[in-house]
């Protein structure tokens, strides 16, 4: 079969699943012949060996199951790092370099700070944020053993240096130590929404928190105080249906400046808050 024929049969199959039928197409076929995107343009009259049409065959047929590209990839690209990402880690979305932006905001360039990443999964936010201050040294958090594999891979190649990996729940392997700025990107999706079975593939322990999806968030409140400094700040994403949930329970647990801030769709999805008695 061409190389157009290939393409066209597979944007076709994957036009249900997908937002971008042909790119997703596209992008996996380069990846089957191990070429650049632009060759399929340049020699669309190629024709597909067996070999190479049955690999093509078995990423489309993954990603017609609904798997995200970025699993049959093996990467996604975040704050402009290539990071490696597994079923083991969520998909780091565009949506979280809000909450990115805003940490860096916070952080002067030469502040030699304590940053923490609850919850790093890949170690998206943890790269990002380490890679933008390089005299912060970054603690990122993960209760997942397989996530902390993916993100070892990506701090040595993207952060080295300056990040520190450890394994546990929220803050339990944190507990003595004092931090500037915490960030997270924990789940808080419900976990009766519709929207988990569209996530399927990714981690269910990453996306969904309880009947309110609140579980995290609320362990976030409880147990940031005792391991920010005085005048630290703590940044959490979460759904754009969750900001006043959210800031009643950060006032509950005592947290001023309570301040929710829009992503790029004018979506209110990172609230910030600081320590009482700042
Ligand atoms: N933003 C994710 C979504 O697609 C949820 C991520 C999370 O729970 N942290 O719904």
């Amino acid at each position: 079969m061409r190389l157009d024929a290939a393409i066209a049969d597979a944007t076709e199959a994957l036009s249900r699943v997908s937002e971008s039928p042909r790119l997703d197409a596209e992008i996996l076929l380069s990846r089957s012949i191990d070429m650049p995107r632009s060759y399929l343009f340049a020699h669309p009259e190629d024709e597909l060996d067996d070999l190479t049409a049955a690999r093509f065959g078995a990423a489309v047929e993954r990603r017609k199951s609904g798997e995200p590209m970025a699993y049959i990839m093996g990467t996604k690209e975040f704050w402009s790092h290539e990071l490696l990402v597994s079923p083991a880690t969520l998909v780091p979305r565009p949506e979280t370099e809000l909450l990115v932006d805003l940490a860096l905001r916070e952080i002067p360039r030469k502040a030699e700070w304590q940053v923490l990443d609850l919850g790093t999964g890949s170690g998206a936010i943890a790269i990002a944020i380490a890679s933008e201050r390089k005299m912060c040294q970054v603690t990122a958090v993960d209760v997942s053993d397989a996530a902390l594999a993916v993100a070892r891979e990506n701090v040595r190649v993207h952060a080295p240096g300056n990040v520190v990996l450890e394994a546990g729940s929220w803050t339990e392997p944190v507990r003595d130590q004092r931090f500037d700025v915490i960030v997270s990107n924990p789940p808080y999706v419900r976990s009766d929404d519709e929207a988990l079975l569209a996530l399927r593939h990714e981690p269910r322990s990453a996306l969904a928190a309880g009947k309110d999806g609140l579980d995290a968030i609320r362990a976030l409140a409880a147990e940031c105080p005792s391991i920010l400094k005085e005048t630290g700040v703590l940044l959490i994403e979460h759904g754009a249906e969750q900001q006043a949930a959210v800031a009643g329970l950060l006032m509950q647990q005592g947290w001023t400046d309570i301040c929710c801030h829009n992503d790029l769709a004018g979506l209110p999805r990172v609230t910030a808050a600081r320590r009482n008695g700042k």
